[in-house]
């Protein structure tokens, strides 16, 4: 089975609103014919007008960097699945490791959050990965199938739509990347361990992204791996000509 193949850009708290339609407009201008399905992910106040823009593009997409895992009330300063989903949203990140660490989700909280997600229709994209100190001392398999249970939460017809995201967290803004090596190892642990939870079918059709300090330099390479079916880039998603790039390396 072919699998989608996705490059993502997870802008974080980055760029104004002139920045982000102009950074959006060059993206879709000079890599829209790209056979891969593209994905922003702005911050909140910048979905709908990246969506507006988004509109007549094929393969174009807009998701959020994170949802509440409540779905309305008396939660002051949080977003809610629906209302990403009410602006053109379709896809969410779910578990990105700054949020792990610095907002402390827990599995549970995840879990609820991909609930609303699914209740919302838009797609999780599930991200997990190690701490430096876990791969040093040979622990980030451990990690990563302990992150993983959280899949175990919804049914194989759910988990098949999703999107996972292997992001060392060593390698996140640091510019320090995994080698291609070791994203194909975890890719294909991740893959094994999908297959025992799961099935091989839904192990060998859902796409797994790379994630950390991927960019226009060494994305080719990391995308020519037989698991690695794309990227999630954070800061090389801000430069049109660098993303564009990372779409074109397939
Ligand atoms: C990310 O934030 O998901 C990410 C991969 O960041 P960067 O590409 O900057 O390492």
């Amino acid at each position: 089975m072919s699998r989608k193949k996705i490059v993502a850009g997870n802008w974080k708290m980055n760029t104004s609103l002139t920045e982000a339609s102009e950074l959006v407009k060059r993206v879709v201008k000079e890599a829209g014919n790209a056979p891969v399905i593209k994905i922003f992910f702005p911050p909140f106040t910048f979905l709908k007008p990246v969506a507006d823009e988004l509109t007549s593009s094929n393969d174009f997409f807009m998701g959020a960097q994170n949802c509440s895992e409540h779905e309305k009330g008396a939660y002051t300063g949080e977003i809610s699945a629906s209302m990403i989903s009410s602006v053109g949203g379709k896809y969410v990140l779910v578990g990105h490791s700054e949020r792990r660490t610095y907002f402390k989700e827990s599995n549970e909280q995840l879990t609820q959050k991909i609930q609303q997600a699914l209740k919302n229709n838009l797609v999780p994209v599930f991200c997990f990965g190690e701490q430096l100190a876990e791969r040093k001392s040979d622990k980030h398999f451990d990690t990563v199938m302990k992150q993983l249970t959280v899949l175990k939460n919804f049914p194989k017809e759910q988990v098949q739509n999703f999107v996972l995201a292997y992001e060392p967290v060593w390698a996140i803004g640091t510019g320090e990347t995994a080698t291609p090596q070791q994203a194909q190892e975890m890719h294909a642990y991740i893959r094994k361990t999908l297959s025992e939870m799961f099935d091989a079918s839904l192990a060998s059709g859902i796409s797994i992204l790379y994630g950390g300090s991927c960019n226009a330099q060494n994305a080719k390479e990391l995308f020519s791996c037989a698991d690695v079916d794309g990227g999630l880039i954070g800061g090389a998603s801000l430069k049109a000509e660098d993303f564009c790039k990372i779409i074109n390396s397939f």
